[in-house]
This record gives structure tokens, sequence and C-alpha cells, in this order.
């Protein structure tokens, strides 16, 4: 946490209390925990003053440490019998008036920091959203913009330049931005601000931004869908569970297409008549503009959680939410920890989005974190996905959660049929050509009859990579042991996973000797392909190049469903519950880029992500066709995919997964050494391998330790990486041998730790 981000010391103008009964109070002690790794709770001294203010979930600034550096710290709970310590130090400051987050939220950031070994303080401090805790101690948070009749060449106005690179911020932020984010982004504290403020070069207002106030506007309302048989046999199961007053989870696997989110809003609809509140959590807001709309509809107020909200709209949003004014909280995998008062129901469409697992500590699934929430509420959660991950499946076939099937589509609309393509003995692939004569010729046909195409493929750019035939390899990143994807439209090459970028060398960076090839094709080409191969259509391709300005999708995808386009391509964000009746075919580039990953789930994402794709066809009253080019035709996940046989596909990779010790049949933790310099990470891993193989753990029941090793990815964003996995029988063996170790474990300053409980990225 910056400084700018801390609010006034709260002194309270009067004493709440008549002297002498505050003087007769016990004493009072707080246990704090401060946003670090590794870290414990800690007691201090309530000063007489704060005792009548300070609660759990406030924040406080305390002498930390040995050099007593005052440090922001979050209470978490209060106590009057003196703890065992003699030497306690006493809290500095209270910054906030009134908790930041409710008991029940409090409760539930302490169970994620267990769960998934990491500081309590650590998860609430990405738990609550900036603009809560700025907002804590103000009244108001501004928003700034820039002011009107400003030079557009800023030089002009002859500024210091941490102004002039504020205002070129703002400007080119094109909304209005709180405080904490401009400086943020223009990476200087607030001082620039108040003098840009002064000289009236910006000004300050406290609107809403524009985005907000789009997503706000009302709809008309639609009345709700009278439910198939199928639909309302789950419905009246997750009545029960909801009717119970206990918590249950509960699996709804329908195929795409099958009316599961109609299912929702009847269960989300009970819960609201009781006066609870109900969040429905989605892979990713941008990409699902169709569900939020349907949301919208049916519902008096929906709050949508973006993630481009700006720090005041969230703050605001939070407060709502709190006020139970909300009936509907719809978000993204943070929404998991929307302060509703009196939730009644989690429903987590597309469960098997890997979005829902957070990259960066604390990495919680939301899955797991809404399954805890709704267990302590005694609510129940409903899953909703086609292809469910086999985690839950195997909870269902455990009878641990409840099954609920929609197998068919509704309105007897049938599953595509699915051709796969066998491009090893394709004479344009050979030639180098990405659309085969089969694909060719389905797109041909369906452009004949007017429909709609799709193709999708999993990688951006335009090439990815830049082949050296004297070195025999790819030309890679200086700071990561990845190739760099050529991208024609920038002119660039790109690294994927730092920011590096660079011209296209015309002699090898590392041999020096010409003759460089561009191998491989990315959305790019197939862009530029696709525009020879069919130039009367009207080609949209959508990948996160394409489509970096918020508010993009949205167009897009408006612009495909009015007919506009003919032939939409791009990656993933394609793949995505998007409903559009005129698509009648579907075409998979490339369906071999996805199988080969280093990875134990490569096989369950390779279905997971076909099935989704070949979902996008036949919604409308035309039949859809997909066809799916490999070069792997007999690979057994891409022919169960071809005929929609997810239960065959499940029975053979649970099957393995038992025999191999796998998730769900074990619980792994990943664990991350990191560090500028191989040697000392290499070290440092070897010293945390032996405590976790040492004697304070042999006192713990049997977790094996594998590794250490280096990551598949050696080297990324400059940094050397190491890793090693922690495999246990029961999940809570894994907190169990981490916590009998962690006052053992000791890094040198250089590097550093990441703890990833579920791993899903293996990189
Ligand atoms: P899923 O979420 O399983 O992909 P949707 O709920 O989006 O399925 O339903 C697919 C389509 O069928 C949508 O256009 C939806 O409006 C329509 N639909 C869903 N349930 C019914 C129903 N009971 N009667 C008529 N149309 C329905
Ligand atoms: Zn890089």
């Amino acid at each position: 946490m910056t400084e700018d981000r801390q609010p006034r010391l709260f002194v309270p103008e009067s004493p709440p209390l008549p002297f002498e009964l505050a003087a007769e109070r016990e004493a009072l002690y707080a246990e704090v925990v401060v946003n670090r790794p590794l870290e414990d709770r800690y007691d201090y001294i309530v000063p007489p003053p704060l005792a009548e203010w300070i609660a759990p979930g406030a924040r406080v600034r305390v002498p930390f440490g040995r050099g007593n550096q005052l440090t922001t710290a979050y209470c978490v709970g209060l106590k009057t019998e003196p703890p065992s310590s003699r030497r306690l130090k006493t809290i500095a400051e209270l910054l906030d008036r009134e908790p930041l987050v409710t008991p029940e939220l409090l409760e539930l950031t302490r169970w994620i920091s267990e769960r998934y070994l990491v500081g309590w303080g650590q998860v609430l401090e990405t738990v609550i959203p900036a603009g809560v805790k700025m907002q804590a101690g103000t009244r108001d948070i501004l928003n700034f913009l820039p002011a009107e009749g400003l030079p557009s060449n800023l030089d002009e106005l002859r500024l210091p330049r941490k102004q002039r690179d504020v205002l070129e911020v703002l400007v080119a932020a094109g909304r209005p931005l709180s405080g904490v984010e401009l400086a943020h982004r223009a990476g200087c504290g607030t001082s620039p601000i108040q003098a840009l403020r002064k000289r009236r070069l910006i000004r300050a207002e406290r609107l809403r931004t524009p985005v907000d106030a789009a997503a706000e506007e009302p709809l008309e309302p639609l009345a709700d869908l009278v439910l198939n048989a199928d639909q309302q046999q789950a419905l009246e199961r997750i009545l029960k569970v909801i009717r119970s007053g206990e918590h249950q989870t509960l699996l709804l696997h329908g195929v795409t297409g099958s009316g599961k989110t109609e299912v929702y809003i009847h269960a989300i609809r009970e819960v609201v008549s009781y006066g609870r509140q109900a969040i429905v959590l989605v892979p990713e807001i941008s990409l699902t503009p169709q569900t939020i709309r349907r949301f919208r509809q049916r519902f008096r107020s929906v709050a949508v959680l973006h993630s481009h909200l700006s720090d005041a709209d969230r703050h605001r949003q939070w407060r709502r939410i709190a006020s139970g004014a909300v009936e509907v909280v719809v978000g993204a995998r943070s929404a998991v920890f929307a302060p509703t008062p009196h939730l009644g129901l989690i429903v987590i469409d597309e469960e098997h989005e890997t979005t829902f697992k957070q990259q960066s500590t604390p990495r919680y699934h939301a899955r797991e974190v809404a399954r805890e929430r709704t267990r302590r509420l005694g609510v129940p959660l409903l899953l909703g996905s086609a292809t469910p991950t086999l985690e839950s499946l195997q909870r269902a076939r455990d009878k641990q959660d409840v099954y609920l099937h929609l197998p068919r589509r509704v309105e007897q609309r049938p599953l595509p049929a699915v051709s796969l393509i066998d491009m090893r003995y394709d004479p344009l692939a050979s030639r180098g050509h990405s659309i085969g004569r089969a694909l060719r010729g389905a797109i041909e046909a369906a452009l004949r009859e007017q429909g709609q195409v799709i193709l999708f493929l999993n990688l951006r750019g335009y090439s990815p990579v830049l082949w050296c035939g004297s070195c025999r390899g790819g030309v890679r990143c200086p700071h990561c042991d990845v190739t760099l994807t050529w991208h024609r439209d920038r002119g660039r090459l790109l690294c994927h996973t730092c920011d590096f970028s660079c011209p296209l060398p015309e002699l090898c960076p590392l041999c020096g000797r010409g003759g460089l090839k561009l191998l491989g094709t990315g959305t790019q080409r197939l862009e530029a392909e696709v525009r020879v191969k069919f130039p009367e259509a009207r080609v949209l391709r959508m990948d996160s190049d394409s489509m970096r300005r918020p508010g993009s999708h949205d167009a897009a995808l408006e612009a495909f469903r009015r007919g506009e386009v003919d032939i939409l391509l791009g990656t993933q964000m394609i793949a995505k519950g998007l409903d559009f009746p005129r698509v009648t075919l579907v075409g998979v580039v490339d369906a071999d880029t996805l199988l080969h990953q280093p990875d134990l789930r490569s096989a369950e994402r390779t279905f997971q992500l076909l099935a989704q794709v070949a979902g996008r066809t036949g919604r409308g009253d035309v039949p859809g066709r997909v066809l799916i080019q490999t070069m792997n035709p007999d690979q057994p996940v891409i022919r169960y995919a071809a005929q929609h046989d997810y239960f065959g596909f499940a029975q053979g990779e649970l099957k393995q997964r038992r025999e191999l010790r796998q998730p769900p049949f074990a619980h792994l933790a990943r664990l991350v050494v990191r560090g500028p310099k191989e040697e000392g990470v290499r070290s440092a891993i070897r010293a945390l391998a032996d405590v976790l193989r040492g004697p304070a753990a042999a006192l713990t029941p049997p977790v094996k330790v594998l590794g250490p090793a280096p990551a598949p990815i050696l080297k990324l964003r400059r940094m050397y990486r190491f890793h090693m996995l922690l495999s246990a029988e029961q999940e809570g063996q894994l907190g169990e041998l981490w916590r009998s170790v962690r006052s053992a474990v000791a890094l040198p300053e250089e590097v550093e730790l990441v703890v990833d409980v579920d791993p899903l990225d293996m990189r």
C-alpha cells in the first residue's frame, strides 16, 4: 500500500463515553495481521481513546518489526485477557471509522489464508477494493478530468515533467480517473495532481464514469420463460435445497443451449422473493454481455462488477450492495466477496473456466471460496457447465454434491454434426495454408446460403516463431524462455509473457546469419488468408490485440449479431457463451495447439474448448456444422469431442488420473521460487526442499514432496524459476505440513516464494 492511499488519522471529536466510564474499562488488546507472507497474528495494546472505536475489520497503524516502523495492519480480533507476551507495543493510529468488512467476510478471508497457505493480511489487502480503503477516512472520492480547451500539443504548456505525465495519462484515459488510479498510472505521488488542479488544468468531480452509467440504464423488462420438463426438474431440486435452509452444492450439467441460464434465473427469483440476494459469477464480464443483459431484463436491480470500474465506482457499487438495495450481483471472480447482507444463493456459470482461479497471491479459486461462503451461511451453491471440471464431476459421483442434468438443447434443436479433418494429407496444408480443402469448401457453402461462420484459432499475432535455420531454433525473448511472436499490425516482435517488443531483425540475434523464416499461424495471418480466399466476405478478427479498448467486444459482437459480419475469427474470446442463431459453421483451424501443453489438464482443456466452440453453432432454426482440423485425428480427446461424448471423455480421463494419483484424487500445492540469479534460486529451493523433507515435516501425515526441478519456462520476466510439488491425499494435510515447517523456512532477500494450492498453471 503506498503512502498516498492512507486516509488521515481518525480522531474522535468528543469522547463517546463519560470520562469516568472510559477510565473504568478493562484493558483491551487487538490482534492484528499485516500484508506479508508467512506472517502470523500479533497482539497490541489498544490505547483508551481508540477502545470505543476499534473493531475487527478496521485498519490500524502499528510499530512493527525491529525498527518499529509504522506499518498498516488489519485488526482481526479484540480481547480483554492479557496476551502472554510481555513486551507489548501499542497501536499508534486507527485508520477506519467503521470496519471495512463484515464479520462474515472477515472469517472467510481467514479461511482463505489457511486453505491457500498465505498471510491473512495478504488476503484482506486484495479482497477489499482500493476505493473502499481510500474512502474509509474521507467523505467522497474525486474523479479527475482534463480541463476544457487544453492545447492538443501538451508541450505548449511547458509543465514540469511529472505534471505533464499526469496530464498526458488523464487525456489518454478518455474517462475520469480517481486520484489513486491517476497517480498509479502516471507513476507519481499526489502532489503533481494537486498542482495541476491549482493551475486549473484538470478539474475534479463526483460524477460516475460513462461506462458505469451505460451499464445501469434501465432495460425493457422481460417476463420469465416457461421452463421445459428437464429444466423444471432441475429447478425443483434446487428449490428443495433453497427451502431446506442448508448448504448444498449442485452441479447443473447441461449441454450448450440447454437452458441453464433460464434455470439460474428461476432459482434466483425464489431467493429474491425472500428478500435475499444472489451472486452470479461469470468467467469474464466483457465476454458475457448477453448473459448480463438477460439478468438486467429480468431483475429490478442488478449490480455489475466490471474489472474496469474506477475505484470510485467500485466503492459506490460495494456500498449499494452492502445496503441490500441490489437483488443480483453479476461479476467475475472477485465478486464472490460482494458484501451482500443476506446472501441466498451463489451461481457460478461456466464453472470449468480457469479465470475463476486468481493467478496472483492469494491464488484462490472462486468456486472453492463460494463453496465455503455458502456452507457457512447454509445456502446453496449452483455450478453450471456443459463440460464440468473433473473435480466437480467427481464430487457429484461421490454424492458430496447434487448432480442435475439437462441432456438436450431447448426446443429439440440438434447438437451440430462434427467432422474431424485429417490435415496430414490435405493438399493445401502441405503448401502452408491454414484453411484446408474441406474447410474452404464448407465456408463457401455456408456463405452461399447466407449463414455466418466462426473460425477459431487459439494463437494471437501473425506468426509464433521466427525461425533461424542455422541455430535451428526460434528467436527468443531476452527476458523470458519463450519464442517471440510476430505482430504484423504493430510491425513488431512481441513477447506474450512480458512486455518486451522489438522490430523484426534481418539477422539472427544469436548467430548473426540471415535467412530468418516466419513459421506457424496466428489469428492475424489467418485473417490475411481468409481475406484472400473469400474476398467478398466481411471479416472481423477478435482477439486481445484487436479488442483492446473497453467496449470494443460489445461493438464487435453487436455488428456480428446484426449480420454486418460474415466471418468472425479469433481466439478463445469467441468460444465463450455467445448465442448467435445465424451461425451455421464453426471451423477449428488447429485443434492440436491445445493438446501439447506441459500440463496435467491439457486433455481436459482441449475437450472443454472444442465442446464450447462447437456449441456456438446450430442455435437457431438452421442446423449447424463443425469442422475440426487436426494432425491427430486418432487422439481420444478429439474423437470424444467430435462425438459430443463428455462422459466417454470423463470416464477415460478420471481412470487415468486415479492411477496417476492426480487431481481430483490428490491435492496439490506448487511451490515456485523465483529470483534474478539462477544459482541463488537453485540453492534456495534446495534448502526449502530440505526443510519440507526434514525432521519438522516428519511429524505430519504423509505428503509427497516432488522436486525441486527447473520450471517448464525456466526464465520469465527476467526471473529464473524452480518449482516443486506437494501432493497429499487429503486437502488438510498440505496445510498441516506447511504450518509445521513454516517457521523454519528462511529465504534469502533476493528470491521470492510463490505458493499455489490447486495450481492450474504449471508453467
Ligand atoms: P445455456 O445457458 O445452457 O447455454 P440458455 O439459457 O442460454 O442455455 O438457453 C439457450 C436459448 O434457449 C436462449 O436463447 C434461451 O432464451 C432459450 N430458452 C431457454 N429456456 C427456454 C424455454 N424454457 N423455452 C424457450 N426458450 C428457452
Ligand atoms: Zn518476455
